[in-house]
């Protein structure tokens, strides 16, 4: 008996016994033998007795098979189910249909489906939403192809929690290379990823501002240099440098310190598009990276409203703190192409703004810092030109184009400079808007229109009596512009305004307020409020340069808008059949629609003015009748018995 292995003696020589004995005439079992060389050999034993007619054993008959591959295979199994069901990796079968045929406890564990929640389903249930068909479509493709998928994929467990997964989906081919059964493993790295995403947000944001770092605004600058390069466009750079950070931080703390720096950031932020850069280069060190420049007075403009903003009180706790700011501007490719240089020039430009006694910007470009300065001197200037009467209100006549008579004029200011001379409103207006100044000359401009209409209307009723042509001069109306920040400052400018006519007798009428088109899309509420409470008190409202903004039907009538002026652009190519002339003429149609009267701009030659009056234009203005004139020289053409 030495060939059966040791481990199932026991066990063979128990059912011989019996076989012996006469219990049994039959076993079968699997047992192990030992080959000659020592080598296990499994066999399948058979063994039959033959007995005498007494029952004696005569012989027994054994028949053994080797089964040897069979167990191995039979054992690889039982390891490999063992593995599947122990892996801590999630397992999912599905057959050649796609539908799910099996799958483990990691993988009940990481979605919350169990096996009989799932099998005969398709996988799609586990779909997050996250991705678009293409991106399946381009997975089902490379599958298809290569019969192998590997990925990140966005997957969302029964309880709807989305989840991020590595994934691999292996495919079994029949021996006829179609699709037996698709294999997929996938395991939860959705804390790895979270984790990653910290690592990388550390590495490249600042933890108390949440603005890009030193790092990212390196790698965002030279993003936008190769863009700028492409596009043919410029790029500023600013480095932005808080003057006097360092006595807060020393008197207040730094906990202070630091809300001051949040709240910094947020205002340098709210100064700049979108598409722009604001980052903390560390310290009081801000940086701003301005894209896409076609228009280099953006510069200036963001520029002038950073340091304002800067300069406003910083509520810290209970104590109102005050900064300003340093600031040196840098443009690409004009002084630097490369970034070394760029960072070179914006930090010299902010040295020279800190030693010219901060609170200021400065530009390395010599040509630019050279104009910069004279519009803060021009800007400094305007602050006390007003008191030094050196503004003038202009009034250029305001034709009917049907009688040919003048209705209305429009007040336009002029600055007569000490020494620049004659300033022109494109020119100053701006830097009036800038410094807030806008609001003071505002109410001077309406004050000295509002005295003039009423002398207009007053002469109608004495010296002019009995000319039939003045009768309408009652009627006189001053048209004023109005900027948008006059709205949007927190004086309202209405209710001084309103009580002024009122000293002067005179109603709402007589005065016409210009607005442009953007001001009807001004999100803010109170902007809109202020238009109504002029509306409210019969003051009229023109929309001043139509056509060359944004303006949207629905906001025209919303606003009772009682004029359109068309813009001089229009005017200035008119022409029988030109596309100048149809959009004029389809101005017209739809203010008359909508129950608004139109004033075309600029009317320089008699033809303009005849092909509007053609075209059904209600008033012109421009060159051919007048250019803006004292008021003298308007009543002069008012006057047509003299
Ligand atoms: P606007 O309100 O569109 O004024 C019309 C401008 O076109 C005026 O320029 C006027 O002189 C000019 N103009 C009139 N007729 C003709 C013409 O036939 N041909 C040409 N080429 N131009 C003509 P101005 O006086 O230089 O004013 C420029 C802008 O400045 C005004 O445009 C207005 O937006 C603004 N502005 C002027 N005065 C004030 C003011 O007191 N307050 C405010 N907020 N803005 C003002
Ligand atoms: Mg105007
Ligand atoms: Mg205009």
């Amino acid at each position: 008996m030495g060939i059966t292995h040791p481990d199932d003696i026991g066990q063979n020589s128990l059912l011989q016994k019996k076989l012996f004995a006469g219990d049994i005439d039959f076993f079968h079992i699997e047992k192990r033998y030992l080959r000659r060389n020592g080598s296990v050999l499994w066999g399948d034993l058979t063994v039959s007795a033959v007995r005498e007619a007494g029952g004696k054993l005569a012989l027994a008959i054994a028949v053994v098979q080797d089964i040897t591959d069979r167990k191995r295979a039979e054992e690889e199994l039982r390891l490999a189910a063992t593995v599947y069901q122990n892996s801590s990796e999630a397992m999912m079968v599905a057959d050649a249909g796609n539908r799910i045929i099996a799958v483990n406890a990691a993988f009940t564990q990481t979605t919350g489906y169990t096996a009989d929640e799932v099998i005969g389903k398709d996988p799609h249930i586990l779909s997050s939403g996250r991705h678009d068909p293409p991106y399946y479509h381009r997975m089902w493709h490379t599958l298809s192809t290569t019969g192998r998928w590997q990925g990140e994929i966005w997957n969302r467990r029964k309880n709807g929690e989305i989840y991020a997964e590595l994934l691999t989906i292996n495919t079994i081919f029949n021996e006829d290379a179609t699709v037996h059964q698709r294999v997929a493993l996938f395991s939860d790295i959705t804390e790895k990823k979270k984790s990653d995403e910290l690592i990388w947000k550390q590495a490249n944001y600042d933890p108390l501002t949440s603005l890009p770092n030193r790092r990212m605004f390196r790698d965002r600058l030279e993003q936008e240099i190769k863009k700028a390069h492409r596009a043919g466009l410029r790029l500023a750079v600013f480095f932005i440098d808080l003057d006097r950070f360092k006595e807060i931080n020393d008197t207040l703390g730094h906990d202070i310190g630091d809300i001051l720096l949040v709240e910094a950031a947020r205002r340098i932020g709210d100064c700049v598009r979108e598409a722009d850069t604001v980052a903390r280069l560390g310290g009081d060190e801000f940086t701003v990276i301005l894209t896409e420049l076609d228009d280099v007075s953006i510069v200036e403009r963001v520029a002038r409203n950073i340091l304002l903003t800067l300069a406003g009180s910083f509520m810290l706790g209970n104590e109102a703190a005050y900064v300003s700011a340093s600031v040196g501007i840098t443009l690409y490719p004009d002084d630097a192409t490369v970034i070394e240089g760029l960072l070179k020039n914006a930090d010299q430009a902010m040295y020279v703004s800190k030693n010219q006694g901060r609170n200021c910007y400065s530009y390395f470009t010599p040509a630019l810092q050279e104009a910069a300065q004279a519009r803060l001197r021009l800007a400094n200037d305007l602050r006390t030109a007003l008191a030094a009467g050196q503004l003038r209100v202009y009034y250029q006549p305001i034709v009917e184009l049907a009688t040919g008579r003048i209705h209305k004029a429009e007040a336009l200011t002029r600055w007569q400079h000490p020494e620049r001379g004659l300033v022109s409103p494109a020119e100053f207006v701006p830097l009036a808007e800038e410094t807030g100044l806008i609001v003071e000359i505002g109410d001077w401009v309406f004050k000295e229109s509002a005295r003039q209409v009423k002398r207009w209307r007053t002469l109608h009723d004495t010296e002019f009596q009995i000319s039939v042509n003045m009768s309408r001069h009652a009627e006189f109306q001053i048209s004023v512009n109005m900027s948008p920040a006059q709205f949007r400052s927190r004086r309202n400018p209405y209710k001084t305004w309103s009580a002024y006519l009122q000293e002067l007798d005179l109603p709402g009428r007589s005065i016409t307020i210009e607005i442009t088109e953007g001001l009807l899309l001004d999100a803010d509420a109170s902007v809109a409020d202020k238009l109504i409470e002029f509306r409210d008190a019969g003051i009229q409202v023109a929309v001043d340069d139509f056509g060359t903004g944004y303006s949207s039907l629905s906001y025209l009538k919303k606003f009772d808008i009682d004029y359109l002026k068309i813009d001089q652009s229009f005017t200035r190519n008119l022409a029988p059949g030109s596309s100048d002339m149809a959009i004029s003429e389809a101005i017209i149609v739809m203010a008359h629609k909508l129950g608004m009267k139109v004033i075309a701009e600029g009317v320089e030659t008699a033809e303009q003015r005849d092909l509007l009056a053609a075209a059904g234009c209600d008033y012109g203005q421009g060159y051919l009748f007048s250019r803006p004139a004292l008021a003298e020289e308007l009543e002069a053409m008012l006057e047509p018995a003299r």
